[in-house]
Order: C-alpha cells, then sequence, then structure tokens
C-alpha cells in the first residue's frame, strides 16, 4: 500500500528566491558545485541558500549505496576530481561562509572510501577561510582500514557528522547496506581519537518508529559520547521511496527535544523541518559563544 498521509498544515515550506537564494546559486553553478540542498529536494533551501547557508556535496552525484529513503542516484560513481577541493574551498570564500557543512556520497568502490578527499578539502577550506568552521556529514567508512577515519580526523573539522538515520530495527528497509553499531561506533572512535572534536548525528522520524526505540537512539547515541542531535519529519521524494509512516505533530518533538536535552546532548534541534544541516552553523556560534 502506497498511499501516503496527508502532509499536515506544519510541514511548509517558502519558496526559494531572492537575491541572497541567486547568488548563492550562481556561485554554485560558476564552481561546478553539487549542493545537497538541491540533490535532496530539501524544504529548508528557499531560506537557507537566502542566508547563504548550503550544504556542498562532494564525490559526485552517484553513491554506491541505495538507502531507501535518499532521491542520490545508485550507480558507478565517476572519477575522484582532483581539483574539487580547491572548488570547494574557492565556493566557500565567495560566499564568505561563517559555517560550512560538506559532505558527499559514499564510495564504496574506493578502498579509504574518500577519506583522503575529505581530508583535502577540509585542509584546502582552511586555508582559504581560516574563520571558517567546518563540518562534514560523512559516510559510514565501512569495510576500509581504520587509517580511512584517522585522515578524516587529523584535518581537524570542528564538527564530525554521521547520520544514524534511523532506529535499528528500520535498517534493512531504509539503510540497507549500512549497520546501526559500526555507525555508532564510528563516532564513538572519532572522540576517541579526538576529544576536542564535537561530534554529531541525527535521526528522521516517520519512517515507522516508535517514541520508545527514538529514546533507545538517544540513549545509544550518548553511550558513544555524541555531542550534537537532530531529528526532524521524514519526507517522501518521490513514490518510488520508503513511504511515509506518519506525520510526527510538533509536540511529540517538543517532548523528543526535551528528553534529549535531559540526557546531555550539548545541542539538540528537533523540529519537522530540521534537518542535519539546518541552522547548523548559527547553533554552532551560540554554543562556542556560551
Ligand atoms: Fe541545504 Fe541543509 Fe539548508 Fe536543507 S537544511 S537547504 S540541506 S543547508
Ligand atoms: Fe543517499 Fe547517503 Fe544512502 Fe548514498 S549513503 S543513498 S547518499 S543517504
Amino acid at each position: 500500500d502506497n498511499t501516503q498521509p496527508k502532509k499536515p498544515n506544519w510541514i511548509r515550506v517558502r519558496a526559494p528566491g531572492g537575491q541572497g537564494y541567486a547568488n548563492t546559486r550562481r556561485i554554485m553553478r560558476d564552481n561546478n558545485l553539487v549542493t545537497v540542498c538541491e540533490e535532496a529536494g530539501c524544504p529548508n533551501v528557499g531560506e537557507c541558500w537566502s542566508a547563504g547557508h548550503a550544504t556542498m556535496m562532494i564525490m559526485g552525484e552517484i553513491c554506491t549505496r541505495g538507502c531507501t529513503f535518499c532521491n542520490i542516484a545508485t550507480g558507478r560513481p565517476d572519477a575522484l576530481d582532483p581539483f574539487e577541493p580547491g572548488r570547494v574551498a574557492d565556493a566557500v570564500q565567495k560566499l564568505g561562509l561563517n559555517h560550512v557543512v560538506i559532505t558527499s556520497v559514499d564510495r564504496d568502490d574506493l578502498a579509504d572510501g574518500g577519506a583522503e578527499h575529505f581530508a583535502q578539502t577540509i585542509r584546502a577550506i582552511r586555508h582559504r577561510s581560516p574563520a571558517t568552521t567546518i563540518e562534514i556529514l560523512t559516510p559510514d567508512f565501512l569495510n576500509c582500514p581504520d587509517s580511512a577515519l584517522e585522515t578524516v580526523v587529523a584535518a581537524k573539522p570542528d564538527v564530525f557528522n554521521h547520520n544514524l538515520e534511523t532506529v535499528p530495527g528500520l535498517y534493512p528497509s531504509v539503510r540497507p547496506g549500512a549497520r546501526y553499531f559500526h555507525s555508532l561506533r564510528l563516532l564513538q572512535r572519532v572522540k576517541e581519537l579526538d576529544p576536542s572534536m564535537f561530534t554529531k548525528s541525527g535521526i528522521m522520524v516517520g519512517l515507522g518508529e516508535d517514541g520508545q526505540g527514538v529514546r533507545q537512539v538517544m540513549d545509544d547515541m550518548r553511550a558513544a559520547d555524541i555531542d550534537f542531535l537532530t531529528i526532524g519529519q521524514y519526507l517522501q521524494p518521490t513514490p518510488k521511496h520508503h513511504r511515509i509512516d506518519r506525520f510526527v505533530t510538533p509536540e511529540e518533538f517538543a517532548a523528543f527535544e526535551k528528553a534529549a536535552r535531559g540526557k546531555g546532548f550539548l545541542m539538540v534541534s528537533a523540529t519537522p523541518l530540521t534537518r542535519s544541516s539546518y541552522h547548523a552553523g548559527a547553533d554552532f556560534a551560540r554554543l562556542r559563544a556560551a
């Protein structure tokens, strides 16, 4: 059955437009960059791009995984572009970003999962824009040697984000090819390698999990020393993607946020339109100022 529950009135999206939006779009085009904002059809693109905030996606537009919630194409990716780190750094500088989020497709075809390319991108941004804080949203580096993660951590991003996406029981239908405890352990290792680095993770709700499952994920994350948490409503990109089980109410989101703060997360965003990178810069700046 693929009938979807009706979209509630709290899922409201502002249509993209305006000068800030056009400027961000132009710089991305000029630098031949891919944004997850567009690829994922993110509902916040109007707001974020108007504010000069965007999430760039490196290592191509084709992913070796096929998560059932995700709108990125699956297949055999292109060769890595050695000039991409420089183009990303150029765009970050031109946009004058205080905080940038860099993510990527999964590259199971590469021995290091793309770790060295990630590290080069971080270093290129740091070199051109030393004051910009850098957040990375990485693949899980499954089946890579330990040195892959060490390479990325050694490049010293400010925030290391890897999303668990959903509760463990839904992995086979939502994140086939990924392992819940591997992803959790990845984030724990980041903290062990560099205790000064902030770690972050997130899940979507409305995929079929229940509230108890969400709270258990929070406990697992805290046991792995994860600092920041995002929880947002899953929206189905096309009818072929994982079906929406339900729309979680704003009240339930508020309860998740309260529970998460009680469990000791330093930063929590849990609203219907929360995305992994939504308001990431403003939230991080507030945390650093506090
Ligand atoms: Fe892009 Fe993230 Fe904003 Fe969505 S929330 S538009 S992905 S920066
Ligand atoms: Fe999408 Fe990431 Fe899954 Fe690839 S690994 S299908 S980019 S969510």
